[in-house]
Formats: structure tokens, C-alpha cells, sequence
């Protein structure tokens, strides 16, 4: 059995760490920060109400797997989580449905109506390389710049044709009156909330957590196996320049005189304000609490890296640092920040459980 040094404990982290100590190897588990979880960490406010510290985290997949993986260390609460953008001063469902044409143009269309809609709009474009492609492509300029051009440039500090095309893809564009942000098998957000189901995790004879740990020389050398799900180019000294990551700032704040403020748990808003949405916790715990807490996020250049930035030069670096990666033959690089993909939470989940196959 091997002595293992885990560096992070977010998803990918936590989840190699209890995949590895099932197997009965020693796992030492350690994290820059004050607390598990990563940027999934939540926690009860001052005034009660379960919030996410590092923006809203809504858990969805398709992977039956990797849902019944996760449910053995937490229970589920049903949640879809719905989001409207305001737009023109009215808040209409995003990703772009039936709906959102009828309000937005005074119409009534069917939904044969509403993909005739998109048809006399649409600017086909071929090949589909950018994210101003993929919106175009599927909804012309108007609703692209109504929707997209203006919240992109603040989340990334970039045009949208300066983006992969990745990242508009995320959003998918309806003839139908469904309204919510996801549509994968299994939605659910964690009952205790996440920070629990990562104790759960973490809760082993063969894991040790040391927090406010940083990764030093001596531990590289220390272990029959590392795990390491940091931002790849720091493991290696920035050798051949920063990777850029996007970051966020988040400002919360609890409204003590009303118990809910927005209809749904995040609003989006792309053409004003310095940041891009709101969201409103209780939507996603189904608390029953007096008072509600917000977060708005500001996107900022400097900060924590949260988002690697889907760019094909970014791409061409990454591949430089990652064939240093195929060298390290001990060490195995998970999760968003150490694979520079923009990753959600049950494909990070995905990924470390195919990395520990390779450690026996
Ligand atoms: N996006 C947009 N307008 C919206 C929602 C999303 O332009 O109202 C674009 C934007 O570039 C954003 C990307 O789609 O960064 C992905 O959105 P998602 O909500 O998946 O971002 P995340 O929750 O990962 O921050």
C-alpha cells in the first residue's frame, strides 16, 4: 500500500482521496485554504441561511455513475435551477425559449412559431469556432447582443469571437416553454449542503486533512504517489508563462426585511451593472428562514483562479505544460484548475475517478 499526498480538497481532490483510501492506501490531504470543499464550500451565514462563499454551485448530471457515487455521502433535495435575464428592463427566461421571444417581442408564437423565429434571424455560420459563431448561428445578432455580447465581455473581459466556442455552447437556445438552465437526468442539490457530503468524504481512517497547508519541496519528493489538482502552471514554476484563469469577487449581503427577492435563484444581467448576476440561496436550499442572502459576482482579471479561459492559444500553452505533466510519472493532475478545462462539478467528479484507476 502507498503513502499518497493529496494537494486540494475540492471535488477532485476530495474524491481521488476517498477513492484511494478505500483501497487502503495512506492519504495525506492538504489545502491552501482554511477549509474542504474548495469552491463548492457553503455555510451558514450569521443570519442562518446556507450560502455559497464562492458563488452559486448547482449540482446536475447525466452520469448515473457519478451520481450514485456521490450519494453515498449525501442525501438529495430536488432542485432545477431556473435563471432569468433582464433585459429591455424585463426579466425573461434565459437559455432563450418560447417565452422568452413572446415577451421580449409581444408575440404569441407556438413553437412551431418560435423556430420559424430563429430560421428568419439566425446568421448561419460555418465552421462553428467561436462563441460568437455558436450564438449567431442559433440567434442572430440582436438577441446575441441582448443576451451575450455584453454579459461576456464582463465574465471574461473578452469579445465573444475571442472565445472558444465552448463556452457559449453551454447555453442552449428552445422553441419550447421549458425554462430551466439545466435539463440532465439528475438534478439535486445536496441536503446538508456540500461542505457536509465532503466531510462525508473525507471522513476515513486512512485520510488525514491538514488545512492552510501549502505544497512544498520536500512533500514533492516524499510520496509514492501524488495527486495534485492545482493550477497546472504554478506546479511547474509558470516555466513557460502564466495560463491565464478568470476571476470572481463575490459580494453578499443578507436582506433582513424580506424573505424572498427574485422569482428564481439567479437573475443574469447583461447589459448592466459591473457584475453579472444575482443569486438568491434559499432558491437553492429551499430554507424556510426569515430574511433572504444575495451574491452578486463582479468578474475580475486578478484574484483566485476559478475559470481556466477556453482560447486556442491558451489551449497551445496548456499542451506545453501538460506534456511536462506526462513526464511526472507519480504525479496525477484532476480537476479544472490542473486539466485547465472548463470543467463542471460531476465532470470533475468524472475525471478523478478514471485518474485513480491508474494507481492500483
Ligand atoms: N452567457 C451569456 N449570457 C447569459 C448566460 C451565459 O453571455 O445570460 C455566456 C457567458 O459567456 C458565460 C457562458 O455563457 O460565461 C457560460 O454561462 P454559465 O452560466 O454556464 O457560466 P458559469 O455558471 O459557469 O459561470
Amino acid at each position: 500500500m502507498s503513502e499518497i499526498l493529496v494537494v486540494g480538497a475540492g471535488f477532485a481532490g476530495a474524491v481521488c482521496a476517498e477513492r484511494l483510501a478505500s483501497k487502503g492506501h495512506t492519504v495525506r490531504v492538504i489545502d491552501r485554504r482554511p477549509h474542504i470543499a474548495g469552491n463548492a464550500y457553503d455555510e451558514y451565514d450569521e443570519h442562518g441561511v446556507l450560502i455559497h462563499r464562492y458563488g452559486p454551485h448547482i449540482f446536475h448530471t447525466n452520469g448515473k455513475r457519478i451520481f450514485e457515487y456521490l450519494s453515498r455521502f449525501t442525501d438529495w433535495r430536488f432542485y432545477e435551477h431556473r435563471v432569468l435575464a433582464e433585459v429591455r428592463g424585463q426579466q425573461v427566461p434565459i437559455p432563450i425559449n418560447r417565452t422568452t421571444l413572446n415577451a421580449l417581442y409581444d408575440l404569441d408564437l407556438d413553437e412551431a412559431g418560435a423556430a420559424a423565429f430563429f430560421e428568419k434571424v439566425r446568421t448561419p455560420r460555418s465552421p462553428i469556432q467561436t462563441s460568437e459563431d455558436v450564438v449567431l448561428n442559433s440567434v442572430g445578432p440582436e438577441l446575441c447582443d441582448l443576451f451575450f455580447r455584453g454579459y461576456t465581455r464582463k465574465q471574461w473581459g473578452r469579445d465573444l469571437s475571442e472565445l472558444s466556442a465552448g463556452v457559449a455552447a453551454r447555453i442552449p437556445t428552445r422553441t419550447n416553454d421549458d425554462d430551466r438552465y439545466f435539463t440532465d437526468t439528475f438534478q439535486f442539490m445536496p441536503a446538508a449542503g456540500y461542505t457536509v457530503m465532503f466531510q462525508n468524504m473525507l471522513d476515513h481512517p486512512n485520510i488525514t486533512v491538514e488545512l492552510g497547508v501549502e505544497l512544498s519541496a520536500q512533500d514533492r519528493s516524499a510520496y509514492d504517489h501524488i495527486v495534485y489538482t492545482g493550477p497546472i502552471d504554478e506546479y511547474f514554476g509558470y516555466c513557460f508563462g502564466r495560463l491565464p484563469y478568470r476571476s470572481l469577487n463575490f459580494e453578499h449581503q443578507h436582506l433582513p426585511d424580506v424573505d424572498q427577492v427574485q422569482k428564481v435563484g439567479t437573475v443574469n444581467y447583461p447589459n448592466e451593472h459591473d457584475y453579472t448576476r444575482i443569486t438568491e440561496f434559499k432558491h437553492l436550499s429551499g430554507q424556510k428562514v426569515a430574511g433572504t442572502s444575495i451574491v452578486r459576482e463582479y468578474p475580475a482579471a486578478e484574484g483566485d483562479p476559478y475559470y481556466p479561459v477556453p482560447r486556442p492559444e491558451n489551449e497551445a500553452l496548456f499542451q506545453q505544460y501538460r506534456a511536462l505533466a506526462d513526464k511526472e510519472s507519480n504525479v496525477l493532475f484532476v480537476g479544472r484548475l490542473a486539466q485547465y478545462r472548463y470543467y463542471n462539478m460531476d465532470q470533475v467528479v468524472g475525471a478523478a475517478l478514471a485518474a485513480v484507476e491508474d494507481i492500483a
